[in-house]
This record gives C-alpha cells, sequence and structure tokens, in this order.
C-alpha cells in the first residue's frame, strides 16, 4: 500500500530519513505516526526507527540529545522539531513482566516490528509512502480490529503493560479487540499486578480522556482486570454503574474530573489514600479531592458565593458537567454569575493582611489575628463589605471586634 498524500508532519521529516540513507543506513516512519496517518487521524510525535547504532545516529546529524541511548534512542533537533530516532531492536528474555532483561540492537527492520504489541501498531513507511505491512495490520485497521503481533499470550507474558495498552487503544481507536487476543489479555490480568503503578496510570488516564473510553472501559470491565488494579479489587458492579450512570455520548474534559466520578462511582472515602496507592501527585490528588467534595455538597445544595471562592469557578463547572452527564439538575449560569460578583477570588487579593491589622491596630501575633482575617475575608466574599481599608477598619470598628 502506499501512502499518497503523506501528512505535512512527515514530510517535514524527511530530511531525516534522507540523511540516515545517505549515510548508508535504513530508516522508516514507525509506530502510532504511521497508524493515525493511514486511517487519516491527526498524527503526532514522529518516530523513526533506523538500522544505524546510536553513536551512529549521532554521527550524522549536527544536533542530537541523549535521551534514552541504553534502549537505542537518541533525540535529534531538525527546524524546530525533536525527532525520536530508536536503533532496531530486540527484547529478549523478560524476566519481570514488565521489561526486557536486555535489549539488543539489530540491523533489520523485521525484526524491530516482531517486537511491537499490535499489529496497527506495526506498520513501517519509508520516504516513498510505502508501508511496510508485516503482520496484516491493514486489514485490521479496515475492519477497526486489535490484534497482537504474534502469539498473543505470550506478548501480554513478556509484557503485561500490553495488557492497558490494549484497553487504551480500544478507548483512543475504536477498535475491537480480536477474539483471541481479547482472552489473552484476560488471562494474563493477574500480571498487571507485577507492573508498575505509574506505568498503569498512564494509560487508565489515557483510556478515561478518549474520545471512545466507554469501549475501553467495558473491555478492562469484561477481562476482569480492575481485579487486578489497585484498589479496585472486585469492584466489577460498581465501575458497571459508572458506565450507566453517564450518558452515552459524555466525554471526560480533565484528568481529574474522570478520576473523580470514578472515585465517586466507587464510593472511595478516602480520595487521598486512593489516589495515594496510584502513586499521583499532591496537586492531582488535590483537585480530584476537591472535584469530590463539590460533588458532594452540590447533592445536598445549591452552589453559593462561598463555595464557588473556596473550589474555584473552574471545579465548580467541571461539577455541574458530572451532574449534567448523569441528567441531575444543574446550576451553571447561576454559578456563572456567582463567580463574576466575587470581589476577590483568592485570599492574597485582600487590601489587608496580618501586619496591616497589627500597625492599625496594635494586635499581636497570633490566633486571633488568624481569625480576625477570617471574618474579614468572608465579609468581603459574601459581600458584606468592599475590599477597601476603610470599609475593613470601619466594619471591624462597628462590630466592636477591635
Ligand atoms: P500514541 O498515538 O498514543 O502515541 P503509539 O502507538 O504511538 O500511540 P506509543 O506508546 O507512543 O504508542 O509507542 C510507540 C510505538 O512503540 C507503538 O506504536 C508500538 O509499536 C511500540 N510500543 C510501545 N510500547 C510498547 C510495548 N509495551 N510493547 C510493544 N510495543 C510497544
Ligand atoms: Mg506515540
Amino acid at each position: 500500500m502506499k501512502l499518497h498524500n503523506m501528512p505535512s508532519e512527515f514530510q517535514e521529516a524527511l530530511p531525516i530519513l534522507n540523511k540516515l540513507q545517505s549515510a548508508g543506513y535504513e530508516a522508516y516512519f514507525v509506530g502510532g505516526s504511521v497508524r493515525d496517518a493511514i486511517l487519516g487521524r491527526p498524527i503526532h510525535d514522529v518516530d523513526i526507527a533506523t538500522s544505524a547504532y546510536p553513536e551512529e545516529t549521532k554521527s550524522v546529524f549536527q544536533r542530537t540529545v541523549d535521551v534514552g541511548i541504553e534502549h537505542g534512542t537518541v533525540l535529534v533537533l531538525h527546524h524546530q522539531h525533536e525527532y525520536e530516532i530508536t536503533t532496531f531492536r530486540t527484547e529478549d528474555v523478560y524476566v519481570d513482566y514488565r521489561r526486557p532483561s536486555q535489549v539488543s540492537f539489530v540491523r533489520s527492520l523485521d525484526e524491530d516490528l516482531k517486537r511491537r504489541d499490535f499489529t496497527v501498531n506495526a506498520f513501517a513507511l519509508n520516504q516513498s509512502g510505502e508501508v511496510i505491512d508485516q503482520f496484516d495490520g491493514l486489514t485490521d485497521l479496515q475492519q477497526y480490529l486489535l490484534r497482537a503481533v504474534g502469539v498473543a499470550s505470550e506478548r501480554f507474558n513478556e509484557d503485561a503493560l500490553r495488557i492497558m495498552r490494549g484497553f487504551r487503544f480500544a478507548a483512543t481507536l475504536d477498535f475491537d479487540i480480536e477474539t483471541e487476543t481479547f482472552q489473552a489479555m484476560r488471562e494474563t490480568a493477574p500480571l498487571l499486578e507485577k507492573i508498575s503503578v505509574e506505568r498503569i496510570f498512564i494509560e487508565f488516564d489515557k483510556l478515561l480522556l478518549a474520545r471512545f473510553w466507554r469501549k475501553g472501559f467495558q473491555k478492562l470491565i469484561e477481562a476482569k482486570a480492575y481485579n487486578f488494579l489497585p484498589e479496585m479489587k472486585q469492584k466489577g458492579t460498581e465501575l458497571t454503574a459508572l458506565l450507566e450512570r453517564l450518558k452515552e455520548d459524555f466525554c471526560f474534559q480533565t484528568s481529574e474530573q474522570a478520576w473523580a466520578m470514578l472515585l465517586i462511582a466507587l464510593e472511595v472515602k478516602d480520595v487521598r489514600g486512593f489516589l495515594r496507592k496510584w502513586k499521583t501527585s499532591n496537586d492531582f490528588q488535590k483537585t480530584v479531592s476537591h472535584l469530590v467534595e463539590v460533588y458532594r455538597i452540590r447533592e445536598e445544595a445549591s452552589a453559593d458565593k462561598w463555595l464557588c471562592y473556596k473550589y474555584g469557578l473552574d471545579n465548580l463547572l467541571l461539577v455541574e458537567d458530572l451532574r449534567q452527564a448523569q441528567g441531575l439538575s444543574v446550576e451553571t449560569e447561576s454559578i456563572q454569575a456567582l463567580d463574576a460578583s466575587l470581589q476577590i477570588h483568592d485570599k492574597h487579593e485582600l487590601v489587608v493582611n496580618g501586619a496591616t491589622l497589627m500597625q492599625e491596630f496594635g494586635i499581636k501575633p497570633g490566633p486571633q489575628l488568624g481569625k480576625l482575617l477570617t471574618t474579614i475575608e468572608e465579609a468581603i466574599v459574601w459581600g458584606q463589605i468592599e475590599n477597601q481599608k476603610e470599609a475593613i477598619f470601619a466594619f471591624l470598628e462597628g462590630k466592636g471586634i477591635v
């Protein structure tokens, strides 16, 4: 098969292939970008595979960065773009199900393509737009099928992350999973316990944010893979309920929103504890906790100025979006109006601080000072007084506080 209109991303990178060829090496575009180009989808990161060894690649180009030289990857800088150029390689003997015990560089493209996970991820594209399709991936692509390269169960045994990648690609590509491949994913799912949580999180997160996330999620449930993911053991019923409660065409807007909904569906009490098991960052934990808190509050009451101030407009709108997706009442417009009516959105916007109060009223540092500042903050947020020094001082004096 020939790709007639090579996307501009490939055209811009052609000089790289040409340069490697002129130096006597083979070089191809590989991986997801070739798959997406054939599907006519937008492509991102153009990856290149070559018969040149890393040191050889480095000697061909002027501007290179060693990003993963032990895996054979050299970053080449070309016209404001960065390209990962990886030496053809095979992965020998897998001892711990998570990474190849040894990477061997080879000179043959065929060997390199064999180690790839799915047939639709195992294409190579040459300079003239010719697609090299060793595993009949083009047929699978036409049928919207995800199929493991080679013997499926062996491939998932070698690297169990591929199981999660399988669910993820079903979700991003809107592909079904070929029967034998799916069977093998189900059988090898227990090996997911051996994979680093961080890597599983990345795949799960991509799945949740994908356009066809329901498809990947459904497959993950069907394979009972959740039993081998942190904090999700035996949560099949709750996960299925999540699919049922959200409207068919709903897509998550952010990672935090997706995980908040997941935790709500799982009825998780200790949100941070759950996310710590998934080894997510503190910032992520904080935002997801906030979303879950707002969600719980909104189950009981309408939003008010303080809620808007405390959690921020964006978080409130993400929660309304989750409510809408479940057919619950929403207050999007009134929340926007509340936000617009706020005089301050952050404590630091107060025109007074501890130092001002100490100077003006001779108050000593201590808990009382903190309380006083909170009283002022509340009065301003609720719109009882202006955020102006005179108004604040008059408010404090009028209340007999100072
Ligand atoms: P995306 O469009 O999300 O970037 P991708 O197909 O490019 O998807 P990457 O994770 O960027 O996926 O990996 C690039 C390529 O490397 C894949 O297409 C596949 O050929 C190969 N690959 C990546 N991870 C694995 C793995 N764990 N096992 C086998 N092959 C893999
Ligand atoms: Mg990629």
